[in-house]
């Protein structure tokens, strides 16, 4: 069902610190995106299969702004890829895994995504995503 990591979700409270530090290990900012229903700015650096996504609040609402207060920066979520969405969260769910979405949402780069709830997955907060290339 899952294919590979497709990203790697990190709060971070400054993009472009996040960025500069990525960048001196090599990696290569690939865009930088807002996502208004997530009240985040994205930024995507690519590395093999995976992409590094640092995510900064623009809002003091956002998720990622409440993960910040209580966590600290650091990392967010795994995102896993999928083909079939749908079909994923199903199987999830008849698995007896709780799911925050129980029905695809949009998310950056144009990929549907959806989260599974962190009491169910050992405390990792973990987002199956049908990329879109
Ligand atoms: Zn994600």
């Amino acid at each position: 069902m899952v294919k590979h990591i497709s990203h790697i979700g990190i709060a971070v409270k400054d993009l472009a610190a996040g960025i500069a530090f990525y960048e001196k290990l090599g990696l290569i900012l690939e865009g930088i995106e807002e996502v208004p229903s997530q009240k985040v700015r994205v930024a995507f650096l690519p590395c093999g299969d995976t992409r590094i996504e640092l995510l900064e609040p623009t809002s003091e609402d956002s998720p990622i702004a409440k993960f910040i207060a209580k966590k600290g920066e650091g990392i967010q979520h795994l995102a896993f890829a999928v083909d079939d969405l749908p079909a994923a969260l199903q199987k999830t769910e008849d698995a007896g895994i709780h799911l925050i979405d129980k029905a695809p949402r949009p998310g950056a780069h144009n990929a549907e995504i959806a989260f599974l709830h962190p009491k169910s997955t050992g405390g990792v907060l973990i987002e199956l995503c049908k990329e879109k290339h």
